[in-house]
């Protein structure tokens, strides 16, 4: 058995227990194995391209100025996995587990949508969602489908050496609103502040949860990185999924360290096995 019988124990204790919330916190390594990139690991999009340029809408703006394949390029390939990519067994094995035990919240840093289409309910999306765009000022928003998020990319790659091709194909998906605001994509570049609300709406999960699952985060993301250190000054007990050690690592109070797939298969079946 790859997972201590003790940590099962836990893990059953809380999600069969109605009295006893519990919280998943999941990061780019849940969706891994959908083969989706990390940003940070050996493969993953930091590698190729340089973070101070283009995980910053400033350092991209200038970067298009320069050199508009470049940025072209990098859209593509941030957005192609994730637009290829179904829910993988972790991504199910949540939405099991809020639909037939005690899961009662999922908080994301991703932005794939994963967790939606593998019909997780209790979201809360910290760093937006690639299939949304959001008006600037009044913030209403709308969504984007997968073929047309496809198309758009396809369409940037036909024109990427013409900026003004390429501003007018962004100004089509991202149009104007009727506020007089301009639409931009609903994701969190560093250096800009997450929506308050969803902050907000985690600090209150958390600080009810008495268990958190933090599953494929290298938790060096903040403020994503500070939710499991307030749940654990909350009294929650943590429990981190990880291929190796993290940032959160030693907080924790039990470490799986495992594919994020291995280890909901058999967290799903010592459960399933308790009910039998
Ligand atoms: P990260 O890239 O910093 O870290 C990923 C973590 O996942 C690492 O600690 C790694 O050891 C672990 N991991 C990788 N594969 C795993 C597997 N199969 N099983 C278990 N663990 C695995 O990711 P992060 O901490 O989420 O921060 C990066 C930021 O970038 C996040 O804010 C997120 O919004 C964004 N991001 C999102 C996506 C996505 O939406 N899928 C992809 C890349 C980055």
């Amino acid at each position: 058995m790859m997972i201590p019988l003790e940590v099962l124990e836990v893990i059953k204790k809380y999600l069969t227990n109605r009295a006893l919330k519990t919280t998943a916190l999941t990061g780019a390594g849940i969706s891994k194995e959908s083969g989706i990139p990390t940003f940070r690991e050996d493969d993953g999009l930091w590698q190729k391209y340089n973070p101070s340029i283009y995980a910053n809408l400033a350092g991209l703006m200038l970067r298009f100025l320069h050199g508009p394949q470049d940025v072209v390029n990098f859209a593509t390939d941030f957005t192609e996995p994730i637009l290829n990519a179904r829910p993988n067994s972790a991504h199910m094995a949540l939405a099991t587990l809020e639909k037939d035990y005690n899961l009662s919240a999922l908080i994301t840093q991703n932005i794939d949508n994963l967790h939606q289409e593998a019909k997780s309910e209790q979201i809360i999306e910290l760093h937006g969602n690639i299939y949304r765009a959001i008006c600037q000022r009044c913030q209403s928003s709308f969504m984007i489908s997968r073929k047309d998020l496809m198309n758009f990319i396809e369409s940037l790659q036909k024109h990427s050496r013409s900026r003004i091709k390429l501003f007018r194909i962004y100004r089509e998906l991202y149009p104007k609103c009727n506020c007089g605001g301009r639409f931009r994509p609903d994701i969190v570049f560093f250096g800009e502040s997450l929506n308050q609300e969803n902050i907000d709406r985690a600090y209150q999960v958390l600080s009810k949860s008495s268990l958190v699952f933090l599953v494929g985060t290298s938790s060096v993301v903040y403020p994503a990185a500070s939710l499991p250190v307030y749940a654990k000054e909350n009294g929650a007990r943590i429990i981190e999924i990880n291929l190796e050690r993290s940032q959160l690592s030693d907080i924790s109070d039990y470490n799986i360290f495992a594919k994020v797939t291995d280890a909901f298969t058999e967290i799903l079946n010592y459960l399933k096995k308790g009910s039998a």
